[in-house]
């Protein structure tokens, strides 16, 4: 989908936590809270519900690029494992806190540009009614 005029990409928008649309004003209002609107375009963020997408993605590949990384180093050098929980822990929560915000960001631009929403059923009027000439049982 071609993107407006001026408008950074979504993945430069998310990495910079930026509004989508301008780029300039502020995604959120706190660590991870979306701000009601950009002070910069008067973009109001009400369209922007990632839901729990970004905790999922983060502590996926936070995850599993931690853990195989714990394993290779677990086997290799077999260290104590006072000294493994020393530095997982830590890599795993520093992990997710660090790449948390700007991936929620990332998914919002995505939800931006693409227009995404919550789906709508549109009723046609004619429900429980069957269409003109069905007959399923052939009589
Ligand atoms: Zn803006």
């Amino acid at each position: 989908m071609a993107r407006d005029i001026g408008s950074p990409s979504s993945l430069s928008a998310g990495l910079r936590c930026r509004c989508p649309r301008c780029g300039e004003g502020h995604l959120f209002q706190g660590f991870l809270k979306i701000a009601d609107a950009c002070e910069a375009c008067g973009l109001k963020f009400d369209f922007a519900d990632p839901a729990d997408g970004p905790a999922f993605f983060v502590m996926s590949g936070v995850g599993i690029l931690v853990v195989a990384i714990w394993a290779i180093w677990a086997v290799a050098a077999q260290p104590p494992i006072w000294a493994q929980f020393l530095v997982v822990v830590p890599a795993l929560v520093g992990g997710c806190l660090a790449t948390l915000r700007p991936v929620k960001a990332w998914l919002v631009a995505e939800q931006y540009v693409h227009k995404a929403e919550e789906g709508r059923w549109a009723s046609t009027g004619a429900h429980g009614k069957a269409p003109e000439g069905y007959n399923p049982r052939g009589w």
